[in-house]
């Protein structure tokens, strides 16, 4: 269920070893919130690593995912991920003629290594467009406008699902094995609101019709589930055009401040809890603020670009008429900018505990965009083992459901702060290969 990287990518490993597997979507054109993404899938050991001569393995993949979530993971179900990606990413480029690259020029904040594997757009229209490509030339049938509604099972094995078309008609279709790659609750606010308070009233950036069936499924099954409060946020989407602006402003030297013209936290921590703490401040906005430098690193983004096409980055030449442009305290930014010169130089450290050492000071002419926070997508749902198969109450799997992608319990810990850049795709895409390995030798069996 779901034609997003985790269906589209469980159903090319089905096809692989010759089952013919249905895919069901219940829009019209395959994308979820796969096609809205960046495309940015990290991996350990994969071909295109090694031509660049970098050394990653398992065990330091796994260090970063571990330690951004503080240690609160399914250990089992990251080792199984963090094993798998390497091998995924080289199928999907040698098998499927998938185009991925890598992301270079920096190091994505709590990654050790370069290894961010992506469509050379940097679009994840591009990614979701090759699957389907790849799916079409394997002959896996896509079932659009099928918007699965239930579930039907025998004790507790999945014997079917019903699905209802646009015209209202509906139908009833039978099942060996039940993959469910429908993704989480983002576009259900009243779901958002209970699992994620914090967020009820952020801007949703990912796809609308991951409504959350796969956790109200599990419900009604009694199956485990894990970390319903843990979802991606960003804290730095330019207010009010609704566009992403690249967080490299912020690890390549931007700081953000609040209309007091002061910073409010440490930005190194990470873009998804910055989401939370920028719509805590005064008109849920904070202030990019950054130079010409970072101006010229972010109009390698072409949302970056769409933004200041769109006047939504301010420039002047001095500090006192930036924050007069942006209407925020001018003592405030001026006193702010010096403080930073200081961190910068080693005068001073930084209350917050950001080193500012590594990376020059701000300077004349200054920039600005005022952002706010998004709710990307939820982490949190049906708890799964390393093989990617849904586990009841008693901890045994259900013998043919199985959960991939942004329907599963994440790899991020319970809340915000522990989604490591790039989480989403590895376990849409990772999982996804496991769960039609799994489903393979299911239904062999
Ligand atoms: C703006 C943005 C940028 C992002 N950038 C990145 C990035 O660079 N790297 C990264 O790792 N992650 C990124 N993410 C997160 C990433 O997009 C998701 O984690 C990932 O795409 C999830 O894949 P999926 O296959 O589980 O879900 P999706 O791609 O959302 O696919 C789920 C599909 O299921 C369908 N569906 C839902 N319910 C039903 C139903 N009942 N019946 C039939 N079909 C149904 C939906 O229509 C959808 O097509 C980003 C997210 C956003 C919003």
């Amino acid at each position: 269920v779901g034609s997003g990287a985790a269906g589209l990518i469980a159903a090319l490993s089905l096809t692989d070893v010759g089952i013919a597997p249905l895919v069901l979507e219940r829009d019209k054109i395959p994308r979820g919130s796969t096609g809205l993404s960046s495309g940015m899938i990290p991996a350990c050991g994969t071909n295109i690593q090694a031509q660049k001569g970098i050394e990653d393995s398992i065990e330091l993949l796994t260090s970063d995912i571990v330690n951004k979530a503080k240690g609160q993971v399914n250990l089992e179900l990251v080792d199984a991920i963090c094993r798998t990606s390497g091998p995924t990413i080289d199928w999907l480029v040698d098998t499927h003629a998938i185009e991925l690259t890598l992301v270079e020029g920096f190091v994505y904040p709590g990654h050790s290594r370069l290894r961010m594997h992506a469509p050379p757009s940097r679009q994840g229209i591009d990614l979701i467009s090759n699957l389907t490509l790849a799916a079409e030339k394997t002959e896996i049938d896509i079932l659009t406008e099928a918007h699965v509604k239930n579930l039907y099972r025998e004790g507790n094995k999945i014997i079917g699902i019903g699905i209802e078309r646009p015209d209202g008609s509906k139908e009833k279709i039978g099942c060996e094995v039940l993959i469910l790659a429908c993704n989480g609750f983002g576009g259900n606010q009243e779901m958002v609101k209970q699992y994620i308070p914090d967020m009820a009233k952020a801007i949703y950036f990912g796809h609308p019709g991951n409504q959350g069936d796969a956790i109200n499924w599990g419900k009604i099954l009694d199956a485990q589930m894990e970390n319903l409060g843990s979802f991606q946020g960003h804290g730095s989407v330019a207010h009010p055009h609704g566009i992403l602006i690249t967080w490299a402003l912020m690890t390549e030297g931007g700081i953000q401040v609040n209309s007091a013209g002061k910073r409010f936290t440490n930005e190194h921590e990470g873009y998804s809890e910055q989401a939370v703490r920028v719509i805590a401040q005064k008109q849920s906005s904070a202030w990019n603020i950054y130079d010409h430098r970072l101006h010229e690193l972010g109009l390698e983004f072409e949302e970056y670009r769409e933004a200041n096409k769109l006047g939504a980055v301010k420039t002047a030449s001095t500090i006192e008429e930036l924050a007069g442009i942006l209407h925020i305290s001018p003592a405030g930014l001026v006193s702010t900018i010096k403080e930073c010169e200081d961190f910068s130089s080693g005068k001073q450290k930084d209350v917050l505990q950001r080193d500012f050492t590594s990376k020059p000071p701000l300077q004349a002419p200054y920039y600005s965009i005022q952002v706010t926070g998004a709710l990307f997508h939820t982490q949190g749902g049906l708890t799964v083992n390393g093989c990617a198969q849904v586990l009841q109450k008693n901890s045994e799997p259900f013998p043919n459901l199985l959960a991939s992608g942004g329907a599963a319990n994440g790899i991020s810990g319970p809340a915000d702060w522990g989604y490591l850049s790039g989480n989403g795709l590895l376990s849409a895409v990772t999982l996804g290969r496991i769960a039609g390995q799994t489903s393979a030798r299911l239904v062999k069996h």
